[in-house]
């Protein structure tokens, strides 16, 4: 991990997570906090080493390798954490992860891991869209929801600071089917990120671009696929399909491999966002055939 400069008060830490920092009248913003109490101890003895603070932590999104380092910042230093309401109910309450992950039932002791459940925290600020002023620092904040619920990025010193909104495009070779919780949201987000005014943006996983609207279009060319996918998958099937057998021809056809059962439930998650996205669109129909959710192509 190291920090790397954007502009005169932008940087990040560049890792497998970027994670943002803004110095602006001897104040410091930290945007995201990295998944645990070792990375957050690194991103200080860094800042520490170029006399930089940390003031404020914004948490773009409840995922653990964005905001699991955060209980150490408040802790030890006292900082102020800032969250977008929704994905700060999960931060407080981490256990939601896990919960929704378990089909909503209490979760079995594998998936409570520092991968599904962060240490909690105590938002001090909720974040909604548009300007806000944290200390010194002035930012906008964009609504971009569909990787999580309700996650926010933030646009400053005509950076922006993008989250999980979009992935580089070797992150997106590696997932293949990436997280996300609303394919529709997921789409429309990308389609925001495309009109907004920006000099350069950094992505949570990927590399900082001047220009992202190619990465953009692979983006949402990656969802409409999988997406196709299924629909293709499902009118092929012309008596209906299980969602349990579709959801393995998703496995199939992509390689995905889930190691172990959390991996298996983030890939179920991204399947049930695109046949949510499926069926609201009234492309698909969901009933139970014998004990089993069936799906079957709405006649047109
Ligand atoms: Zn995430």
């Amino acid at each position: 991990m190291e920090l790397r400069e954007i502009s005169d008060c932008c940087y990040y830490f560049c890792g497998a997570v970027n994670i943002g920092y803004i110095h602006k009248d001897g104040k410091g913003l930290l945007i995201d906090s990295g998944i645990d109490k070792g990375t957050a101890k690194k991103i200080l003895n860094i800042l520490k080493g170029y006399n930089l603070p940390i003031d404020y932590v914004f948490l773009t999104h409840a995922h653990t390798d964005h905001y699991g380092g955060a209980s150490f910042l408040q802790k030890q230093q006292k900082v102020k954490l800032h969250a977008p309401r929704l994905e700060a109910a999960i931060m407080e309450h981490p256990i939601l992860e896990p919960i929704y992950l378990w089909n909503g039932a209490m979760p079995i002791k594998q998936l409570r891991n520092k991968f599904l459940e962060g240490e909690p925290v105590i938002i001090d600020g909720f974040i909604h869209e548009g300007r806000h002023e944290v200390g010194p620092f002035r930012f906008e904040a964009v609504h971009l929801p569909g990787h999580s619920y309700s996650q926010m990025g933030i646009i400053i010193g005509e950076i922006l600071y993008a989250a999980d909104s979009y992935f580089g495009p070797k992150v997106l070779a590696k997932h293949k089917v990436p997280f996300i919780v609303d394919a529709d949201a997921t789409i429309h987000s990308l389609e925001k990120l495309q009109s907004l005014v920006f000099r350069g943006a950094l992505p949570g996983h990927g590399d900082y671009e001047a220009d992202i609207s190619e990465t953009i279009q692979a983006n949402i060319n990656c969802h409409t696929h999988i997406k196709q996918f299924l629909l293709n998958s499902i009118i092929m099937s012309p008596n209906g399909i299980s969602m349990e057998v579709l959801l393995g021809k998703m496995f199939d056809y992509y390689g995905l491999k889930a190691r172990e059962i959390g991996q298996w439930l983030l890939f179920r998650t991204s399947f049930t966002a695109y046949i949510t996205s499926l069926i609201e669109n009234g492309d698909i129909a969901i009933s139970i055939n014998g004990h089993t959710p069936w799906l079957k192509g709405e006649s047109p």
